[in-house]
């Protein structure tokens, strides 16, 4: 009688040479412009490493986990996926924050955004209206010196993404971050705030079809697009403002460029805003708008 065989199962042994090369081909394929740049830095994105890591452990055995992943995120990325979204990280100034198709990618010039609050308030309660995947309010909550911050958003899929950020966050935030669910300023009704920070949506629907692919056909459309030419959300916030803010307390406001001188002319029409001042991002574009709430 001949002895039943248990059949042997191959573990997978791929080398991260060999995923790279595979990831490339995938990318290649899918019409990625730079394929094997773009292999390794899914694996490092993967892995939590620096870029050049494939390149320079190509034997090295990966573990079943990653090269899962990383096929996944390969094949996203050559269904024209933003990169952000096919490794589901993106940095925002010093963190690393989980992203997904429910949250705007952060962008580099909402960076200046925080480092201009940063550089004005410290101490009380700031407000991030729109928090999104909780961008501006963990970076506050981590570099600055407030006694709280509040981060809210319409969207409660968005702000289940902040949860997750938040909670990656425990151990290097300074202070409490109270994630709330409303519309602009409605959910700080009652109370005065130190700061009200927005990155608010402000495309106009008109230009819908001027935006990169990336953008127009995976980023969630309640981030990006306003009504009334892209300044409804921003005339909101600038009209509401008074009634949230304490005296002296700051609007900081990411704007679009070519609605800047709009949108600083409906600042100054508000009797309790002063100082209102437009600062250029790092292109030059006019992108911050502030202003400071003084008594009547
Ligand atoms: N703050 C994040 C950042 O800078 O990366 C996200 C900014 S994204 C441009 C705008 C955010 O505002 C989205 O998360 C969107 O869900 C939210 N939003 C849209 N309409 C809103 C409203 N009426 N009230 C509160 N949040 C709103
Ligand atoms: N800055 C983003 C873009 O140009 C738009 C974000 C927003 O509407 N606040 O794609």
């Amino acid at each position: 009688m001949r002895a039943e065989r248990t059949p042997s199962v191959e573990p997978a042994i791929v080398r991260a040479g060999t995923l790279a090369a595979e990831l490339e081909t995938i990318l290649r394929d899918g019409g990625v412009e730079h394929p094997r740049r773009e292999a390794g830095d899914i694996i490092a994105a993967i892995v939590d490493a620096p870029r050049f890591w494939a390149a320079q452990h190509r034997d090295v055995l990966v573990a079943p986990v990653v090269i899962e992943l990383a096929r996944a995120a390969a094949m996203q990325r050559a269904q024209g996926a933003p990169f952000a979204y096919a490794v589901g990280r993106a940095a925002f100034r010093h963190l690393t924050l989980m992203v997904d198709e429910r949250v705007l990618i952060p962008r580099q010039e909402t960076e200046l955004l925080v480092e201009e609050v940063l550089s004005r308030v410290s101490g009380g309660v700031v407000a991030d209206i729109g928090t999104g995947s909780g961008a501006i309010a963990l970076a506050l909550a981590t570099e600055g010196s407030f006694d709280r911050v509040i981060a809210t958003d319409v969207s409660t899929a968005a702000l289940a993404v902040a949860a997750e950020n938040l909670r990656r966050c425990t151990g290097v935030l300074r202070c409490r971050v109270e994630l709330v669910a409303g519309s602009l300023l409605t959910p700080l009704a009652g109370r005065r705030v130190d700061a009200v920070v927005a990155n608010p949506p402000y495309i106009a629907h008109a230009e819908a079809r001027a935006l990169p692919e990336t953008v127009r056909n995976w980023e969630p459309p309640t981030a990006l697009f306003s009504a009334e030419d892209g300044m409804r959300h921003t005339a909101e916030l600038i009209r509401g403002v008074p009634a949230v803010l304490r005296s002296g307390g700051l609007l900081a406001v990411e704007v679009d460029a070519r609605r800047a001188v709009q949108a600083a002319a409906l600042a100054r029409a508000e009797p309790c805003l002063r100082d209102v001042l437009v600062r250029p991002d790092l292109t030059g574009r006019d992108r911050i708008l502030l202003a400071t709430r003084v008594d009547e």
